[in-house]
């Protein structure tokens, strides 16, 4: 397997070199060469696989044998070792057709966990198998950040800086990132938002020199190791269904910002696991709901929300799908790309804009419905919803079908994000590993928003 880049300029690599690519070097996002096809009989078969040994199905798929299979069987094994559940991402059935996909066993309660334990685990290999230095720079809107850092905290040959924006992460996020003391781990609370942060970081991967010279290498998830690891929970879940033998109309609900938990599913569907719908949800930042509904792709205003960890306005995977959208058309998407960075927006209509409504339903959760989806969910079911759970869950009720199955991706655990659970009065007990936190000291450096002062501390740090 090879891959290749969304702008098509940069000639076919594997996967380790992908890996450490992040960004293409053409200033677009790595494609696999061709999505691997899972007939229905090896579907059938993967039916009675573990977690772990899913995963190292489908990862086996896009490695080839770059990565000799017990070397990778044993990054797989070590990466969902660290979760708190044995199935690593179990299913939770509430009734009326609603099921939840529990995404936050894993060390920092979000999601974000089960790519980047893989991907701190697989930097740490190549460091070691390649004798080389992995410095990782990333952006967070708060849990790739925590996720990451704890990801690689510690682990020799590799250095990470993380840029968050300053106060506008939760309190845990916070502390999560803020309160490791390991000396390779460096914080910036930027003054902005979390698109100041992400165009930050895109810019100073695009700046090739700069690239190279410190070995920068992304967490984000345009890294394609991300979008590889989150497919694995898809089909894990709908084997969960097929268990029960409820898959005639299996969906998906997926509370979305940067367009990557949602391209990871439609990256299974393309693989041949049959969705029935992936329905795309969005916070009052509502880009990605607008662009599925109205066909326009434009950053509104900022809002900020109770799912902090979707206040974004520029989904940095949009790009991936519009690649397949354009039938893996490069040079449409670089034009494309040089539109919108021009006029600061994309228009989508006719067939190509049925094709997007074919791919996706999507809705947009006002911060009053996500707060109604958290106390509802809590009295009808039970079960108390982080806000971005919550605003998959609203969506999904939203645009319910009749005999759909409709799982919603539950992207962190709620204590992540007490301070919109406290609005309805519900009171919950943090789980240890997150109260802890509140009696360590914090650590980080709170940076304007300009590239230069961005880089200066990097030089200093690295
Ligand atoms: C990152 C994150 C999301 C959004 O995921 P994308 O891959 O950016 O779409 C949703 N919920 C939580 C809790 C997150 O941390």
């Amino acid at each position: 397997m090879k891959y290749i880049s969304t702008r098509g300029q940069v000639s076919p690599i594997g996967f380790v070199d992908a890996i450490l690519m992040g960004l293409a070097d053409d200033g677009g996002l790595l494609v696999p060469e061709h999505i691997p096809q899972v007939p229905e009989a090896v579907l059938k078969q993967w039916q009675k696989l573990s977690y772990p040994e899913l995963a190292l199905e489908v990862f086996s798929l896009y490695v080839n044998e770059e990565i000799p299979r017990e070397d990778l069987k044993k990054l797989v094994d070590d990466s969902y070792s660290t979760f708190r559940h044995e199935e690593v991402t179990p299913v939770r059935e509430l009734g009326d057709g609603r099921y939840v996909l529990e995404l936050f066993h894993g060390p920092t309660f979000a999601f974000k966990d089960v790519a980047l334990q893989f991907l701190g685990n697989l930097y740490s290999y190549v460091s070691r198998k390649t004798n080389s230095i992995i410095h990782i720079l990333g952006a967070t809107s708060g849990d790739t950040g925590a996720s990451a850092i704890e990801g690689v905290r510690g682990k020799e040959g590799i250095r990470i800086c993380i840029l968050h924006p300053h106060q506008k992460v939760s309190k845990v996020q916070e502390l999560q990132m803020t309160t490791v003391d390991d000396a390779n781990v460096l914080n910036l609370a930027v003054e902005g938002t979390f698109d100041d942060c992400q165009r930050i970081i895109k810019e100073l991967f695009a700046d090739v020199g700069f690239k190279h010279q410190y070995h920068l290498r992304a967490i984000n998830s345009i890294n394609i190791a991300r979008i590889l690891a989150q497919t694995v929970y898809y089909f894990y879940a709908y084997f969960r269904l097929a268990d029960k033998g409820q898959t005639d109309k299996a969906s998906f609900s997926v509370p979305t910002g940067n367009f990557g938990d949602i391209f990871a599913g439609y990256l299974a569907q393309k693989m041949g696991l049959p969705i029935h719908r992936l329905i795309l949800a969005t916070n009052e930042n509502n880009i990605l709901a607008r662009f599925v509904n109205e066909g326009v792709y434009q950053p509104g205003e900022f809002r900020g929300t109770y799912s902090p960890s979707m206040d974004i306005q520029v989904a940095s995977n949009f790009e991936r799908y519009l690649y397949y959208l354009h039938g893996e058309n490069a040079e449409k998407v670089t034009s494309l790309m040089a539109q919108f960075k021009a006029e600061g927006q994309l228009v989508i209509e006719g067939d190509v804009l049925k094709q997007v409504q074919a791919d996706f339903a999507a809705y947009s959760v006002e911060n009053e419905e996500c707060l109604n989806a958290i106390s509802g969910y809590y009295e009808r079911h039970n079960y108390l919803l982080d806000p971005h759970t919550a605003c998959g869950a609203a969506a999904a009720d939203q645009l319910a079908e009749e005999g759909e199955a409709a799982v919603v991706l539950s992207t962190a655990h709620p204590a992540k994000f007490d301070e919109a659970i406290r609005l309805r009065q519900i009171a919950q007990t943090y789980p240890e590993p997150i109260q802890a936190l509140f009696d360590k000291p914090q650590i980080q450096t709170v940076v304007g928003g300009t590239n230069e002062e961005i880089k200066a501390q990097l030089e200093a740090f690295f």
